[in-house]
């Protein structure tokens, strides 16, 4: 597997696994991963600290030249400064949704992301990966689980950053977010065409990372 170009991709919504999922495919298979939503998130953090909102489009088209990201490991860096932290607030998983419905964003993003893609065996993992970015990536996988068990992965997440997480609040987002990734007109969050769909609330993310192996495998 260690000469041949690979393309893994992985879409499902919030709180699914996907990230710790794709992260450990990467590292099991050794390549490269990526998290389209911290692009996604990066934007928005630019935008508003330039105070451009999500519909102002001559302005966000102005943004795309001083929109510098780089991935340092688990690390974030905008222009090289590190928003690891800044990206990943209440705030932002707020906010996000509002700048990635706009295609403008999108179709920059998708560029940048294809450009990554393209040149190496990666594992990218996001909402439209399989259905736009990487189509005809020969490894597509949608990871779900069931409302509760995303509400409650993500509200421990939280809860080490901030002892006062609450969980009804984290879950009435993710049913917020859910309904705009997956009604919004470009691009939607769906089950890509060809994808295997994998339930991972009731195992590991070890157990899905050898069965999604597996199939990648059986499919060589
Ligand atoms: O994956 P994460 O929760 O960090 O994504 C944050 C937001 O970015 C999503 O709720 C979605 O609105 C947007 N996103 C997207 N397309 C992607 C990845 C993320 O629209 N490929």
């Amino acid at each position: 597997m260690e000469n041949k170009v690979i393309q893994i991709a992985i879409d499902g919504p919030s709180g699914a696994g996907k990230s710790t999922l794709a992260k450990y495919l990467a590292g099991k298979l050794g390549i490269l991963y990526l998290d389209t939503g911290a692009m996604y998130r990066s934007f928005a953090y630019h935008a508003e600290q330039n105070g451009v909102s999500g519909s102002d489009d001559a302005a966000i088209v102005k943004l795309f030249d001083s929109f510098h990201l780089d991935f340092d490991k688990s690390k974030v860096l905008l222009n090289g400064k590190d928003i690891t932290a800044q990206i990943r607030t209440p705030h932002m998983d707020k906010k996000v949704s509002e700048y990635a419905v706009n295609p403008l964003i999108r179709k920059h993003l998708v560029e940048m992301q294809r450009n990554i893609g393209s040149k190496q065996s990666i594992v990218m993992e996001g909402r439209d990966i399989g259905s736009v970015v990487l189509k005809d990536a020969p490894y597509k996988f949608y990871i779900d689980a069931n409302l509760d068990e995303r509400a409650k992965r993500r509200y421990l997440q939280n809860l080490e950053k901030n002892p006062d997480a609450d969980y009804e609040y984290i879950k009435n987002d993710i049913i917020r977010r859910d309904k705009v990734d997956s009604q919004r007109t470009d691009s939607p969050l769906c089950v890509p065409l060809g994808a295997h769909v994998i339930d991972t609330s009731n195992i590991s993310v070890d157990e899905v990372a050898e069965i999604i192996i597996g199939l990648i495998k059986s499919e060589e």
